[in-house]
Order: C-alpha cells, then sequence, then structure tokens
C-alpha cells in the first residue's frame, strides 16, 4: 500500500479529494502552488496530537494552521486582531 502522507494511503487521498471536489477544506480554492513547474497536490492535515488524518488542504492554508500552531484560540485571537484593526471587515 502506498502511502501518502500521515499515513494516508493513496486511496483515502483519491477519496478525501473526490470529496471535497479537489478543493481546500478551509478556503475552498484549488491548489495553486506549483513545484518543480508542476502543481503540487494538496496537503494532508493531521492532528498532531493524536496523529489522526482532518483533511486536505491548500499549501497557503496548511502553512497558516501551522503558523498558528494549530490553536484555535491563537486563531480567534487573530481574528478578534483582524477586526479591531479594519472595521470594514466587522460585517463579514
Ligand atoms: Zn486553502
Amino acid at each position: 500500500m502506498r502511502l501518502i502522507n500521515y499515513g494516508c494511503s493513496a486511496s483515502q487521498f483519491d477519496a478525501m479529494f473526490a470529496a471535497q471536489d479537489g478543493k481546500c477544506a478551509i478556503c475552498g480554492a484549488l491548489e495553486t502552488r506549483t513545484q518543480q513547474s508542476r502543481l503540487r497536490t494538496l496537503a494532508v492535515d493531521h492532528d498532531h496530537a493524536t496523529g489522526k488524518i482532518r483533511a486536505l488542504l491548500c499549501g497557503g492554508c496548511n502553512s497558516g494552521l501551522g503558523s498558528f500552531e494549530h490553536d484555535p484560540n491563537v486563531l480567534e485571537a487573530a481574528i478578534t486582531y483582524l477586526q479591531a484593526h479594519a472595521p470594514d471587515m466587522r460585517t463579514l
């Protein structure tokens, strides 16, 4: 069995990719990043504590979660911060 990443098999990846319509589970966009002129595949996101696979993410969202240490509290604080400094975004 070929493993993609974090214990995700190729068939698991294909099933998730199809279920997500090939789009990132957070931003809903298709992957646009390339590596050696080839379009990268979506990243396999997993819970670092349990190792459980969550979903497929684009490189940007995957990096973003990593930057915020996968911590919902820090992400909430970032939302609050952005809203406090961008009044126009409060209605979004
Ligand atoms: Zn994304």
